[in-house]
């Protein structure tokens, strides 16, 4: 373990239903500050990894059953998930999830809840919206009238309101159209070079992932084929012919 390594993935095997075995030993690392990508198609695990950190396979009848999960060198596989965003990290599922009926602006302090200090919830609330303008403008709306892109920015918003040290990001192209995407990995960019805030990444738009990641893990049916510097996986040829469309 490097001393700035954040989260740290050990071989790590899940089974789903007692029966169905769908990681077969997973590792990684997540340094701190940095923007780690988890690439692969349907079906790889990568949303299966990103639960198992969080520790939400429980009401899937998923388990860990080997390997462990570290976090600033401490085991939080035993952990609930409120304990876990106690210690800085939170995930952000596919598909957004906003509380459909409350406003935009209720669902974002919804994210500040574990926090004692109300006093800074405004001002995050503002440091949200100035990553976020268009949040802003539509404040007041109902999160289920805005659009898929809208969304999106306010369940990343909501898990900026934590405070976050990492957020683990399931998705975030997910049915948006390509102009869109772009703008969202660009405040993630920024979100990450300003707020010092490191993220974990599952994403099936290698393309994209690739260009703002520093880092790339490549999973196959459960099992990490691939990994290095994003600039290096975006010039493998076999990255390249299988995941970027480009032989
Ligand atoms: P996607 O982009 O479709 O979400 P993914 O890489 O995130 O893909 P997972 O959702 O982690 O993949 O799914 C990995 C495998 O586990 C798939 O074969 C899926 O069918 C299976 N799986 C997922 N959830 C369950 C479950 N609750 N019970 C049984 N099998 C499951």
């Amino acid at each position: 373990r490097t001393q700035d390594t954040l989260l740290e993935v050990n071989n790590i095997e899940v089974i789903y239903n007692h029966v169905i075995l769908v990681l077969k030993g997973v590792s990684l690392n997540v340094p701190k500050g940095g923007i780690t990508a988890l690439l692969g198609g349907n079906g790889a695990g990568k949303t299966t990894t990103l639960k198992a950190i969080s520790n939400l396979l429980h009401s899937e009848r998923g388990e860990v059953t080997k390997g462990s999960i570290l976090y600033r060198g401490e085991r939080v596989q035993d952990l609930n998930p409120a304990d876990l965003v106690k210690k800085g990290v939170i995930q952000v599922m596919e598909g957004r999830h906003c509380f459909e009926h409350l406003t935009v602006e209720e669902n974002l302090l919804t994210g500040a809840y574990t926090r004692p200090d109300k006093g800074a919830i405004a001002a995050d609330l503002e440091m949200v919206y100035t990553y976020f303008p268009r949040l802003k403008e539509r404040r007041k709306s109902q999160a289920g009238y805005t659009s898929g892109g809208e969304q999106q920015m306010t369940a990343i918003g909501r898990a900026l309101m934590s405070r976050p040290e990492t957020i683990l990001l399931d998705e975030p192209s997910m049915g948006l159209a390509p102009q869109l995407v772009e703008q969202i990995f660009e405040i993630v960019k920024s979100v990450n070079e300003n707020e010092g805030v490191t993220f974990l990444l599952a994403e099936q738009n290698t393309n994209v992932a690739l260009r703002y990641a520093h880092y790339g893990y490549i999973l196959e049916s459960g099992r990490i084929v691939m990994d290095g510097p994003a600039a290096d996986l975006r010039e493998n040829p076999d990255v390249k012919e299988f995941y970027l469309g480009m032989a």
